[in-house]
C-alpha cells in the first residue's frame, strides 16, 4: 500500500485514530519507528497467508495486482468490465488511499465489502474503524455498498483436514455505519494536523491499544524503571489519572492512593526497597519435590490455518522441548527435542519425551497451566500415550508459584515472569546474548527454520532455538539452586 508523504493509507489513517502524534511521525519521520520484531513480522506473514486462503475460496475473484495509482486505474477498468468480484481493489478520496480485501458485486449491481481478518471474532474496537474507512472511501467514489462484512477464522468448528469452514462471515453493516459518519471530520483534522509541526501528545493507554505503538521507545523514554505501569493489574483509569498528574514513579505515588492488597504490597516493597521472602513456605513447597528433578519447558506454535490432523485454527502444538535432569547427587544432564521439518511434530516429540522422562521424579516447569494444556492436547491427539502423559501432568511442579506467593522483590518489577526473576536471582545468567530471547520469537524462528532450504542458514536457526529453550530450563535449575540455598 502506498504510504508516501501527502497521501494517507488505511493503516496510517488508523494510526491517526490511535494517536495524532503517531500519524505525524509515521509520515514525517518514519526513520524513528521501532523496527518490527520477528514475531510481528510473522503475524503480518500469517495475515497475508490467511488473506490468500480467503481469496482461494472465491474462484471468480480477480486480483488487482498493480500498485498506487495504477491499481486505481486497474480497479476502475475491472468494474467497468462487469467483473463479479475484486480482490485488493484500490480507491482514493481526498488524499486517502485504500485497498479492499474483497468486493463482490450483488444482483442489484451494488457491492458487498468483505474485510478478511485472521482474528477469531469480531472486535468492535479493532474492526469497526478499519472497515468504516474503506466504506467511506468507496462511498466517495460512488461505489454503492449493500453490506459490509467481516470474514474471520472459525476456531470452533473447523478441524483439519477439512478447511471448508475455515472462515465465518459476519454482517457488521449496522455497527460500522455509525462510526463512518464521523470520518470526514477526522480526515480534515488529520490533514490540517499533518501540515503543521509535530503535535504534543501525552503518553497513555492509547500507546498500547488497540496496537502497540512503534514510537513507544521515544515517547516513553522518561518513564522510570519502577513506574506505576509495573503495578500488577492497575486499572487503566487509575494509571490515566496518575499520568495526568505526572506521577509516573512508584516512589511518587501518594500513600493513600487506592490499591488492592497485592498492589499495595508491591508498591510498599518498592518504596522501602524491601524484599519479602517466606522461607518456611518455600521450604514446604520444595519438600514436595521428588528426585530426579526434570526442569522442563515446551516451545509451541499455533498457526491460524491448522496444519495437522484433528487440529483447530490457533490450536497450539509443541515443536521443541528442553529438559535438564538433576539427580539427588547433583549430577545434571540435558535432554532436548527440536522438530526440524514441516511434518507433524507431535508423535516424534512424544516418543522422545517418553524416553527422556522416566516414570519417577518431579517435573519442574514455569507456569504449569501452559505445560498442562500442551500435555492434555497431546493426550487427546495420541490416546496410546494418554496414561504416561497423564502421569506427567500429575508430577508437574510450578516454580512460578513461589514467586507469585512467597517471594517478592522490588526488582521483579511487579511480575513473576522468569524474564524478570532471573536477572535478580542469577544476575550472571542472561538471555541478552541469545539470538532468540522470547517465546514468540522462537515460534517465528521455528516456522522460518522448517522451511529454510539453505543448510547453513537452517543450522544457524536451529542452534538459536536450541540455545533459547536450553536457557529457559537452565534458568530454572539455577533459580532452584538459589531457592534451595535459602
Ligand atoms: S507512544 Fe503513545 S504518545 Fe507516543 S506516538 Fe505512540 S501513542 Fe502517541
Amino acid at each position: 500500500m502506498t504510504n508516501s508523504m501527502g497521501r494517507l493509507s488505511k493503516s496510517t489513517f488508523l494510526s491517526g485514530l490511535q494517536c495524532e502524534k503517531r500519524l505525524w511521525l509515521e509520515l514525517h519521520k518514519p526513520e524513528v519507528l521501532e523496527e518490527l520484531s520477528s514475531s510481528q513480522e510473522q503475524l503480518l506473514e500469517q495475515g497475508q497467508l490467511v488473506g490468500a486462503y480467503a481469496r482461494d475460496c472465491f474462484p471468480e475473484g480477480v486480483l488487482i495486482e498493480s500498485h498506487g495509482n495504477s491499481a486505481i486505474v486497474e480497479t476502475r477498468k475491472a468494474i467497468k468490465d462487469q467483473t463479479p468480484m475484486l480482490f485488493e481493489a484500490a480507491f482514493q478520496t481526498q488524499g486517502l488511499f485504500i485497498r479492499c480485501d474483497i468486493l463482490e458485486r450483488t444482483p442489484q449491481n451494488a457491492w458487498q465489502l468483505i474485510e478478511v481478518k485472521s482474528t477469531t471474532k469480531f472486535d468492535s474496537n479493532l474492526h469497526i474503524p478499519d472497515i468504516a474507512v474503506q466504506w467511506y472511501v468507496l462511498e466517495q467514489n460512488h461505489i454503492p455498498i449493500e453490506s459490509v462484512n467481516l470474514m474471520y477464522i472459525n476456531s470452533k468448528d473447523c478441524v483439519y483436514p477439512d478447511l471448508s469452514n475455515l472462515f465465518v462471515v459476519e454482517d457488521v453493516t449496522h455497527e460500522v455505519a455509525l462510526f463512518k459518519a464521523g470520518l470526514p471530520e477526522k480526515l480534515s483534522l488529520f490533514q490540517h494536523m499533518l501540515s503543521g509541526s509535530e503535535p504534543e501528545k501525552p503518553i497513555g493507554y492509547r500507546c498500547s491499544h488497540p496496537h502497540h505503538c512503534p514510537i513507544k521507545p521515544i515517547c516513553w523514554v522518561h518513564v522510570p524503571e519502577k513506574s506505576i505501569f509495573t503495578i500488577p493489574r492497575l486499572h487503566r483509569n487509575k494509571s490515566q489519572k496518575l499520568i495526568e498528574e505526572n506521577c509516573l514513579a512508584i516512589h511518587d505515588l501518594p500513600d493513600d492512593f487506592p490499591l488492592t492488597e497485592t498492589q499495595q504490597r508491591y508498591v510498599q516493597s518498592v518504596k522501602t526497597n524491601r524484599v519479602e521472602i517466606n522461607k518456611t513456605q518455600i521450604s514446604t513447597e520444595l519438600s514436595r519435590l521428588a528426585y530426579p528433578l526434570y526442569f522442563f519447558d515446551f516451545e509451541t506454535f499455533n498457526p491460524p490455518i491448522p496444519r495437522f490432523d484433528g487440529m483447530r485454527p490457533y490450536q497450539q502444538f509443541p515443536f521443541q522441548y528442553s529438559c535438564h535432569v538433576l539427580d539427588k547427587n547433583g549430577e545434571r544432564v540435558h535432554k532436548a527435542y527440536l522438530h526440524r521439518d514441516e511434518s507433524d511434530p507431535r508423535l516424534p516429540l512424544t516418543k522422545s519425551l517418553m524416553s527422556d522422562i522416566e516414570s519417577q521424579g518431579s517435573i519442574i516447569v514455569y507456569n504449569a497451566s501452559f505445560e498442562r494444556r500442551v500435555l492434555n492436547e497431546l493426550m487427546d491427539a495420541m490416546p496410546q500415550y494418554a496414561e504416561a502423559l497423564s502421569g506427567m501432568i500429575d508430577r508437574l511442579w510450578d516454580q512460578m508459584l513461589v514467586f507469585k506467593n512467597h517471594y517478592m522483590h522490588p526488582d521483579f518489577l511487579g511480575s513473576a515472569s522468569i524474564k524478570n526473576v532471573l536477572p535478580v536471582l542469577v544476575p550472571e545468567l542472561s538471555y541478552n546474548q541469545l539470538a532468540v530471547k522470547k517465546g514468540d520469537e522462537a515460534q517465528a524462528i521455528w516456522d522460518q527454520m522448517i522451511r529454510e532450504k539453505n543448510v547453513n542458514q537452517k543450522l544457524a536457526l536451529e542452534s538459536a532455538l536450541k540455545d533459547y529453550c536450553k536457557m529457559d530450563t537452565f534458568a530454572m535449575v539455577r533459580i532452584h539452586q538459589v531457592l534451595s540455598s535459602l
